[in-house]
């Protein structure tokens, strides 16, 4: 991904950067994904163009950022009159497109556009009751944030979205280096962050609360005067996120 921020802007969401990427190239998935990781942009190796940039807690797929294209005419859903007008056909496919077919493949999404189906249905007779045409649930799959990979310099620490009971999760902060022993061997962290989603919902909404991280680390004194273990963590999140893990929670994501 790219986003240069030409408006210089102090903050944005992960989600605002993959669309305007894809837009910029411009491209589109090929296919429905089962997981997405978007890399944050970066001005230099080490700088991000954004300040902060605030983790979606989910992104809905939509047709401007997956590619359906017609098997046989090659009609795009590129306009948005006839977007929704994609549909998968099981029986035809096999019998127009019997080389293509290999299990298991996710690269494509095998589509025909309605004028396309509705001439391959035309002259089927009694056979037509084998064909189950749907409809392409583009916009029906959602991708769910399960994981923030932050990086400042070498030190990385990690938020990851764990399973608690069968409907409920929870948030974990994990720190391979939180401590160190005489300077030789790092201690590990792992802890609960209950406000996590909290904070993301919060930082979308108060505009004052990026200035307030900005004010917070000019306060901090590097060594004397540590920021809270919130703070610290709230930083980490919005400043040093660097890669942001999706996963599509359709059961049968195709
Ligand atoms: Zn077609
Ligand atoms: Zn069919």
């Amino acid at each position: 991904m790219f986003d240069a921020n030409p408006n210089n802007l102090l903050s944005t969401n992960i989600a605002s950067i993959f669309l305007n990427s894809l837009s910029e190239i411009p491209a589109k998935l090929a296919t429905i994904p089962p997981f997405l990781i978007l890399v944050a942009p970066r001005h230099t190796r080490s700088e991000r163009s954004y300040r902060y940039i605030i983790p979606d807690r989910q992104i809905a797929l939509d047709n401007r950022i997956v590619q359906l294209v017609c098997l046989k005419c090659q009609l795009t859903n590129h306009n948005p009159d006839r977007a929704n007008d994609f549909y998968s056909c099981d029986s035809c496919f096999a019998r127009e497109s019997p080389s293509l077919i290999t299990p298991d493949t996710d690269a494509k999404i095998v589509c025909y556009c309605s004028t396309c189906l509705s001439d391959l249905h035309r002259d089927l007779g009694k056979e037509l009751i084998n064909h189950n045409p749907r409809q392409i649930p583009v916009e029906k799959h959602k991708l769910n944030l399960f994981a923030v990979l932050c990086i400042e310099v070498a030190h990385y620490v990690a938020f990851v979205k764990c399973q608690k009971r069968q409907d409920q999760h929870e948030w974990l902060f994990f720190d391979s280096m939180s401590d160190r022993i005489h300077n030789e061997k790092n201690i590990p962290l792992v802890d609960r962050v209950p406000d996590f989603e909290k904070w993301i919902e919060t930082a979308g909404k108060d505009k004052y609360f990026f200035p307030d991280l900005d004010d917070l680390r000019k306060q901090a004194r590097p060594s004397s005067q540590k920021f809270s273990e919130n703070d610290m963590r709230r930083l980490r999140l919005f400043r040093d996120g660097a890669f942001f893990f999706y996963e599509n929670s359709s059961v049968n994501y195709q």
